[in-house]
């Protein structure tokens, strides 16, 4: 199969569909891969090592977009992209439809199969495609919180691993998810003093079994949010209820009741955010200040370390890719899993949810 990746245009976009090392798997299984010139080389991936790894390099989109059998990205196609696209190619990338009419029509009448890696699931019924993204967020979280207690950039001047003599700063992650989970291993590793909130007691139990006695586990009631937000450093929103907007967790009146100088991070932005004086934030301009807490709310986390989100979501995105190039839209009959990541076929919307949402919009 003849597989094309176009340089991402939507803006501060860096990530690349397919690392050189995914190429060489495609090449390896006897495709051809064609890689716009320059498609990765802000994040470090050169013409010269795409060429090494068996990639031939295109000056334009539109070669790409009129030659090949799939085309592997990353954000979901730009409406000029959306008119290259044609029936019976097939188009492998985040989508995000339902809230999107107007990319909705576009792929409709481009007629284009297309397969949306966050609707890929797993045997567990997890989001494998989703979840590279949220565990990069998580790690991140607690990076960006540690930098803004800084006191140049408006924190409270407060160290999250202390030193010997002074206490640790005090962390609390309301949600132990994915997204929670790694922003707990990134405060453990720090030594900060860390408490995560979950409604699931299930979940609970699975993250006091993993990480022992090194942080406080908390069932989430507004009781619990009220006291440990008083008292935190550094508070990272992590819930999610799949399919709905973040529940505003914590309010402007626990807010003002923080210590000053204190870091939020909400990493829920993108379903809304959990704190209610949360507003989508770039990574040009990451932070505001409210009754003196410090508000990091960047919408899309992972591209700030674009190199390392675009090979984390290749190790995932790569085993579904080589299955579609090896056999074609019969991947899709053999995969449960894989059949659940498509969205869009010959002008059909063919996954539930939107069609529910959007089926009489377009
Ligand atoms: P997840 O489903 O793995 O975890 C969510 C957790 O929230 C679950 O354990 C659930 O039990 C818990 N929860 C639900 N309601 C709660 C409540 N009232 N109190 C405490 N916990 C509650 O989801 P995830 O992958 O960790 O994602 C978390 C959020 O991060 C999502 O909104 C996701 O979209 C977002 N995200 C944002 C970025 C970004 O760049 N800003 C990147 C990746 C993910």
């Amino acid at each position: 199969m003849l597989i094309g990746v176009p340089k991402e245009i939507k803006n501060h976009e860096y990530r690349i569909g397919l690392s050189p090392a995914a190429v060489r798997e495609y090449v390896e299984h006897g495709h051809d891969v064609m890689i716009q010139r320059d498609g990765g080389v802000s994040i470090g991936f050169t013409n010269e090592d795409y060429e090494a790894a068996g990639a031939r390099i295109v000056d334009t989109p539109e070669e790409i977009f009129a030659k090949a059998d799939m085309i592997v990205k990353v954000k979901e196609p730009q409406p000029n992209e959306c008119k290259m696209l044609r029936e019976g190619q097939i188009l492998y990338t985040y989508l995000h439809l339902a809230p999107d009419p107007e990319q909705t029509r576009l792929l409709a009448e481009a007629g284009v199969t297309a397969i949306a890696y966050e609707t890929v699931t797993d045997n567990r019924g997890g989001l494998p495609l989703l979840a590279p993204m949220s565990e990069v967020a998580g790690r991140m979280s607690i990076q960006a919180g540690a930098h803004h207690l800084e006191k140049a950039h408006g924190g409270s001047g407060t160290l999250l691993g202390g030193v010997p003599g002074v206490a640790p700063g005090k962390v609390l992650i309301i949600g132990g998810g994915v997204v929670g989970t790694q922003a707990a291993k990134m405060a453990i590793g720090m030594g900060a003093d860390v408490t995560i909130l979950d409604r699931s007691l299930p979940r609970l139990r699975e993250l006091d079994d993993i990480f022992g006695g090194r942080v406080k586990t908390v069932y989430s009631t507004v009781d619990a949010i009220e006291l440990y937000s008083r008292e935190a450093d550094l508070v990272v929103g992590a819930v999610l209820i799949p399919g709905a907007a973040a529940p505003k967790l914590l309010t402007r009146e626990h807010i003002k009741n923080m210590k000053p100088g204190s870091v939020l991070v909400d990493v829920a932005i993108d379903q809304g955010g959990c704190f209610e004086t949360s507003k989508a934030t770039t990574h040009q301009d990451p932070t505001y200040i409210v009754d003196d807490v410090v508000h990091y709310c960047v919408a899309n986390m992972p591209g700030g370390v674009a190199r390392t989100s675009t090979i984390a979501l290749n190790n995932a995105t790569l085993p579904h890719g080589l299955a579609l190039a090896n056999k074609g839209l019969a991947a899709l009959e053999h995969d449960a899993n894989l059949r659940n990541g498509l969205n869009m076929h010959k002008g059909y919307i063919t996954y539930k949810a939107i069609h529910d949402d959007l089926g009489a919009k377009l």
